[in-house]
């Protein structure tokens, strides 16, 4: 818990404004170092996003996964799998053409 130094509310300190008043409760230096953590940690999973092969073959951050693989599937997105969806289907009905145009000719 925590007290409000400008109006005396006393609240949980997980919050970073009073409830009451919204002045800030935490110091400018406790707030510059929350903000600098947080920059870090979005540069941190900025890096981990963008993967980078060295040329030692290492990858920095988490490998992909590996294509076609039930992660890969696991990670895509409804729209990715409904494009993946569609691509399959017309390359079937492609295929199936192809075939019928190829017997009949
Ligand atoms: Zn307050």
């Amino acid at each position: 818990m925590i007290t409000c130094p400008k109006c005396g509310e006393v609240q949980s300190d997980a919050d970073h404004l009073c409830a009451r008043c919204g002045a800030s409760l935490e110091t400018t230096a406790q707030r510059a170092q929350r903000l600098h953590q947080l920059e870090m940690s979005r540069r941190e999973a900025e890096r981990n996003d963008v993967s980078i092969q060295g040329i030692t073959g290492n990858i920095n951050g988490n490998a992909r996964a590996s294509f076609f693989s039930q992660q890969f599937f696991n990670e895509m997105s409804h729209q990715m799998r409904r494009r993946y969806a569609y691509t399959f289907v017309g390359a079937a009905a492609l295929i199936v053409v192809m075939i019928v145009a190829s017997s009949t000719r």
